[in-house]
């Protein structure tokens, strides 16, 4: 296995998708190689870091006023533009 055949087939080895005589051929450049050690765990926080920022945009939207509420006071001000 050479660093490029580790590098284009780096997501199959990180999703699992690799057959298991090719995934020991990876396992066995990671041991020798900083350099795709360096990349694989660089890659691998990429996808940790663009799974949380799909998770955040899961989360509810912060709070914020009303429009309804919004629309009765500029309604409310409308009709009695003293008060
Ligand atoms: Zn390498």
């Amino acid at each position: 296995v050479t660093c490029q055949e580790l590098i284009e087939f780096l997501d199959d080895y990180v999703s699992g998708n690799l057959a298991e005589a090719s995934r020991n051929a990876f396992d066995a450049h990671l041991k020798t190689c900083p350099n795709c050690v360096n990349y694989l765990v660089s890659y691998q926080r990429t996808i940790e870091m663009s799974q949380k920022a799909f998770d955040a945009s899961e989360e509810p939207v912060p709070e914020t006023v009303p429009e309804d509420l919004i629309k009765a006071i500029i309604e409310a001000r409308r009709k009695n533009p003293d008060s």
